[in-house]
């Protein structure tokens, strides 16, 4: 995978960059800038070389919203960016041969075309068209085959971006942890998550599996485990993860009527889950169990909270942000829901790195690779 530095000539070349420009926007403004800074880097690097710079994204969503919120909001960071409300019609073309070097160009969501998420190759080829040179910065969609991220590499030379560099770098890294290590992954995806838990027992001492991911392993075990939320996995799968002796999975838990508030919880241990009740976090011995070997790691890998959080039961989440950031160990996490937790607590910076990947961290972690770092090679 090529970087930036690589670039053999970029003043007044067109460099058509898929940024990150996917942020939530409510009442057509966006929300906070914080992650619209994480695109910067790459683009001031692109800009104090005096290369034409024009930025490609998607928005998540329904595939007709605009990228002119995020316009708005990065004129903050870049006062004289422009924006075309087109992607590769006349319009757009237009406002590329009218960019200066060192200007900055955003086009319109890629997902108002269908041949985006169709990996249509007539799509990607004019998408090219724009530009001399192609930079993937946006890591969240390099596990998604489509034309913006599969497609336009086979027509133009391309490079990773800072973001997806970094990122390749410390997952790659994360694959290869310090003895002793401990991965967590938690959360509700079962299917995407199997295949990240075998890949990882191959390299980590220990892996916690804990939230609804544990349900099933607890049921299997041998306890009741009432209403809670189950994902229905073979029993076989399971049972032999279950048999590998680097799997740890809860002691206790708390348990409620499923849909209740925090204070209807209690503590119980797992062989006393009534048949009304869920289990929505890890019990106070679990926490412990799991604060105690966070504490003799040198490399943790997190993914997905360890209760159902939104509804209150926050706390086995809460403790393991706290006893990672207090361990000093090198910390990776991402997912979502986990960041959201570790924001909230005011201990994003406190991680050695947090992945911007989502979907795509869970699949590079299983993978070793991504089709949209692949493209790039
Ligand atoms: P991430 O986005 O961090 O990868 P996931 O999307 O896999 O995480 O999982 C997050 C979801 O898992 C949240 O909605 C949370 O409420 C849910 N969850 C975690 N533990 C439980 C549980 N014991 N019962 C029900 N839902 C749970
Ligand atoms: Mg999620």
């Amino acid at each position: 995978m090529k970087s930036l530095s690589d670039i053999p000539k970029l003043d007044g070349v067109r460099v058509l960059v898929r940024s990150s420009l996917n942020v939530p926007v409510a009442d057509g403004k966006v929300v906070n800038t914080f992650r619209l800074r994480g695109a910067l880097p790459t683009i001031t690097y692109l800009r104090e070389k005096r290369a034409r710079v024009i930025l490609i994204s998607h928005i998540s969503g329904k595939g007709a919203e605009s990228l002119a919120p995020m316009w708005e909001a990065m004129k903050e960071f870049i006062p004289d960016i422009q924006f075309c409300p087109d992607i590769i019609g006349d319009q757009a073309r237009n406002a590329v041969s009218a960019l200066q070097a060192g200007e900055v160009l955003i086009l319109e969501n890629l997902r108002q075309n269908p041949g985006e998420e169709g990996n249509d190759e007539v799509f990607a080829k004019e998408l090219a068209s724009l530009g001399e040179v192609f930079v993937q910065d946006t890591f969240d969609v390099c596990h998604r085959k489509h034309a913006g991220v599969v497609g336009i590499p086979k027509f133009l030379p391309s490079y990773a971006g800072l973001l997806v560099e970094k990122e390749v770098q410390e997952l790659a890294g994360a694959l290869h942890p310090q003895f002793p290590s401990l991965a967590i992954i938690s959360g509700a995806k079962f299917s995407t998550k199997e295949p990240v838990i075998k890949k990882l027992l191959a390299s980590y001492d220990k892996v916690f599996v804990g939230g609804a991911l544990a349900n099933d392993f607890i049921k299997e075990a041998g306890n009741p485990v009432g209403a809670s939320l189950v994902s229905g996995t073979s029993g076989e799968e399971i049972r032999e993860l279950l048999h590998n002796k680097k799997v740890v999975i809860p002691v206790d838990a708390i348990v409620a009527p499923k849909g209740a508030e925090r204070n209807a919880g209690r503590a119980t241990k797992l062989s006393d889950v009534k048949e009304n009740e869920a289990i929505l976090d890890i019990g106070p011995e679990t926490s412990t169990l799991l604060a105690d070997i966070v504490k003799d790691s040198k490399s943790v890998l997190w993914n997905g909270p360890l209760g159902n959080y939104e509804n209150g039961f926050t706390d086995g989440t809460e403790n393991l942000a706290k006893a990672i950031v207090a361990s000093g160990a090198h910390s990776v996490m991402g997912g979502g829901d986990s960041i959201a937790v570790v924001e909230n607590l005011g201990l994003a910076d406190k991680f050695s790195f947090i992945s911007t990947g989502g979907g795509a961290m869970l699949d590079f972690l299983a993978e070793g690779t991504l089709p949209g770092i692949e493209a790039l090679k």
